[in-house]
């Protein structure tokens, strides 16, 4: 008997019918729903075939044409390409591309920049900050001393001058920028003049607005970020995994070692392969118009979101992000997005600046308009968009409503058809 089962070669998901099933059920809920959550967004064509091509076949270890083992070229030429075009889209001299997630960019980082026990200034989950920058429930979080700074209550933004008393009091070796929840623009220059004072490295992790910053519509990291992390299936639409750039040669073995063989082991070379396409499509004059528009759409959702009596945390957006404060409508986030799915708008419930509520039950909600932008939608969607959202949570329990807004969220994703 053969020890392959028929159509091993061959027959693809037909081979596994209850696997097939919930992925077409996820197919069908990307396709009728509008997705919201700004982690995610729509890969085209070209991204998902590079990520789910024959590459899943191939281990390798190290660098480009560096490899442990054999057979490398093409696994070498795919991610060589990935890392030329890494640099030249946020025009700087080194890439790392093999982080297998954002998170594991930073620990990367972490490892190869710092000691153990060194203090990083990092920003506060509750203020908007990722947990990979130094929560007490991570390694990072174990493995140094993390000083949270947050924003200020006045201003829900990061106040330099607060900033700076934390880093002259603490002396941290890393002081970290950019988080998960933050839509104002960041000061990077201003806060590479408070590491420099205090003699720390500064690290932007721009996981959330990496694609307003290779298209010139945020402000660019370099010069002054001594290194910079993102995610790539984010903002920059493509392939699942994280990027690290960086300028100084100095620090090249420090960065790709801290990867591999510090947090990581073989490379996942689909994915590579899948960044390699994204970056090429970022490149492309489209990419900046489509970011133009993730702006345009994002700050017309929460124009249109504060008509409607809903506050948005620091007054609107510099990203493709929005906190929206539900407090004022005696609502929470996690009501609020339990009716909201209900209608077929993905969102996520997320801590406001100062929270008097704890996470599973805060007061807010974050939006994006990165992955309705790439299906199409322009501001008269998102404002429509923004219409249906204050309808269902000024009334999460109103099934009624909540039903007439998912008739026409089916409506309204079947005119803008994705992966047809
Ligand atoms: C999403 C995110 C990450 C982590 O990405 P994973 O791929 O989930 O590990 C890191 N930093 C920031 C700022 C993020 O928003």
């Amino acid at each position: 008997m053969s020890t392959l089962h028929a159509g091993y070669f061959t027959e693809g998901l037909d081979a596994d019918p209850e696997l097939a099933a919930a992925l077409r059920g996820e197919l069908k809920r990307q396709q009728d729903g509008i997705e919201l959550i700004a982690s995610e967004n729509i890969v085209s064509r070209l991204v998902l075939e590079a990520q789910g091509s024959v590459l899943t076949n191939k281990t390798v270890e190290g660098l480009p044409y560096a490899r442990y083992y054999g057979g490398a070229e093409f696994a070498d030429a795919i991610e060589a390409l990935a890392v030329e075009r890494a640099k030249k889209l946020f025009n700087c001299r080194f890439a790392n591309v093999q982080p297998h997630s954002g998170s594991n960019a930073n620990a990367g980082v972490f490892l190869g920049l710092l000691k153990l026990g060194d203090t990083i200034l990092s920003m506060n989950t509750a203020a908007g900050g990722h947990i990979s920058h130094g929560h007490p429930a991570t390694l990072t979080g174990r493995d140094y001393r993390i000083v949270p700074y947050g924003v200020s209550r006045e201003t829900e933004r990061i106040e330099l001058d607060e900033l700076r008393t934390l880093a002259l009091d603490h002396a941290p070796k890393l002081i970290v920028a950019g988080g998960s929840a933050y839509p104002p623009a960041i000061d990077f220059a201003g806060m590479r003049a408070i590491a420099d004072e205090v003699g720390a490295l500064f690290m932007v992790d721009m996981a959330h607005f990496a694609g307003l910053v290779a298209t010139g519509l945020y402000p660019h990291p370099f010069p002054h970020a001594h290194v910079v992390t993102s995610t790539t299936y984010k903002s920059l639409r493509g392939a699942r995994g994280g990027i690290v750039l960086w300028n100084d040669a100095s620090l090249n073995d420090r960065i790709n070692y801290g990867i591999f063989p510090g947090v990581q082991g073989s490379v996942m070379m689909h994915a590579v392969a899948g960044k390699a396409a994204c970056f090429g499509e970022a490149l492309k004059p489209e990419f900046h118009a489509y970011n133009e528009a993730v702006l345009a759409n994002a700050r017309a959702m929460a124009a249109a979101l504060a008509t409607e009596g809903l506050r948005i945390v620091g007054g609107g957006t510099d990203c493709g992000l929005m906190l929206v404060d539900l407090s004022p409508l005696g609502v929470t986030g996690d009501i609020a997005a339990k009716a909201l799915e209900k209608a077929g708008l993905a969102v996520n419930k997320n801590l406001v600046p100062f929270d008097p509520r704890p996470p599973e039950a805060p007061s807010g909600l974050r939006l994006s308009s990165n992955a309705g932008t790439a299906r199409g939608f322009g501001i008269a969607e998102f404002e429509t968009i923004a219409g249906w959202i204050a309808r269902v949570v000024k009334a999460p329990a109103d099934a009624a409503a909540i039903a007439a807004v998912r008739a026409q969220v089916t409506s309204l994703c079947a005119s803008f058809p994705i992966y047809a």
